[in-house]
């Protein structure tokens, strides 16, 4: 079998499950991954046979596409935004609207930088700092340490599993992350350390480094906002978002294999994610800093109204498909 037979293969095994623009990346996955080679070096091999190692994992692969689950997790890996990261089941795996979501603050932020330019370096401007509320794979914090120079990025999760997979991928991709797991909906003020479960611990890095200009901060003080030590230039988040009653009309891929916590919300509260990370970036921006959200399609303006009464500034915008996609708010 050479590699040119594996979208014949997999039509034959998989035609009544999967469209076939489905069929064929799935396809492309697949040799990338056997054969640890670029598409380009792929294509150009497409005569070669395969080595028996290569050939021996195909039916597995199959057996488990077959049961609809994802190819993300046969393979261990996914692309996003151009760099590889590590995913496994209990994380879910990245989306391409959530791309766009990153692609919408390194233009936004990278621009920013730019106007600054020498002259705000040589006033010793501060670190640009970042916090992504809900990393799970790491995905959008990863991104923006990459493609944001400079910028130090804080990853925050309740998942263990996830700060985990976050912290593999920071060191794939060779960068340096701090790593803080988070509840968002926990009540901020109500917690203090030595009484149960503090919202936020410290799990490396440091929440604020001494002489940049802001105070270094026991752990649990990563809470405070302006007003305290720790704030932010951005907040990101792609949080839970779609209602329980929608699960049935989901795909099988993603119901029977994606972490339920984060992708689902009660249905009589499905913006609660987005209370809680309003009004925690509120107090935790700095005066003309942006926090930047995933939406769900369906609930564009009213995500938007509820960022309205916490920012004066609240931009909506649409994904490649035309839906209402994403949120930027700022006080300015
Ligand atoms: N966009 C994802 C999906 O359709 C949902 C991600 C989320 O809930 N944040 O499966």
């Amino acid at each position: 079998m050479i590699y040119s037979d594996i979208n014949k293969l997999l039509r034959e095994t998989l035609d009544n499950l999967y469209p076939d623009h489905e069929i064929e990346s799935i396809g492309r996955l697949v040799l990338e991954h056997l054969t640890g080679m670029a598409w380009v070096q792929v294509r150009l091999n497409y005569g070669k046979e395969f080595i028996p190692d290569e050939k021996s994992q195909i039916g597995g692969i199959i057996a488990r596409l077959i049961k609809h689950e994802p190819i993300q997790y046969i393979l261990g890996e996914t692309e996003f935004y151009g760099l590889k990261l590590k995913v496994r089941p209990g994380v879910l795996i990245p989306r391409g609207e959530t791309e766009e979501l990153v692609d919408w603050i390194i233009k936004a932020q990278g621009s920013r930088l730019k106007a600054q330019g020498k002259e705000g370096r040589a006033e010793g401007k501060k670190r640009l700092r970042v916090l992504d509320i809900g990393c799970g794979s790491g995905a959008i914090a990863i991104a923006l340490a990459k493609y944001l120079p400079g910028a130090e990025v804080v990853a925050s999760d309740i998942s263990e599993e996830a700060l985990q997979l976050t912290q593999e991928n920071a060191t794939l991709n060779h960068l340096e992350l701090t790593i803080i797991s988070l509840d968002i909906l926990s009540p901020q003020g109500t917690c203090h350390p030595g009484e149960g479960r503090d919202p936020v611990t410290l799990l490396r890095g440091s929440p604020c480094h001494p002489g940049e200009g802001r105070d270094p901060v026991p752990d649990h003080d990563i809470r405070q906002g302006v007003n305290g030590s720790c704030s932010y230039d951005v907040i990101v988040s792609n949080p839970p978002y779609v209602p329980m009653g929608e699960m049935t009309s989901m795909d099988l891929h993603v119901v029977d294999y994606e972490p339920v916590q984060a992708l689902f919300v009660p249905d009589n509260d499905p913006l609660l994610f987005y209370r809680a990370i309003a009004e925690f970036a509120a107090t935790h921006l700095n005066p003309d800093g942006q926090v930047y959200v995933e939406i769900h399609d369906r609930l564009g303006e009213e995500t938007a109204n509820l960022f309205r009464k916490w920012f004066k500034n609240v931009e909506l915008r649409k994904d490649i498909h035309g839906k209402d996609r994403m949120i930027r708010a700022h006080h300015g």
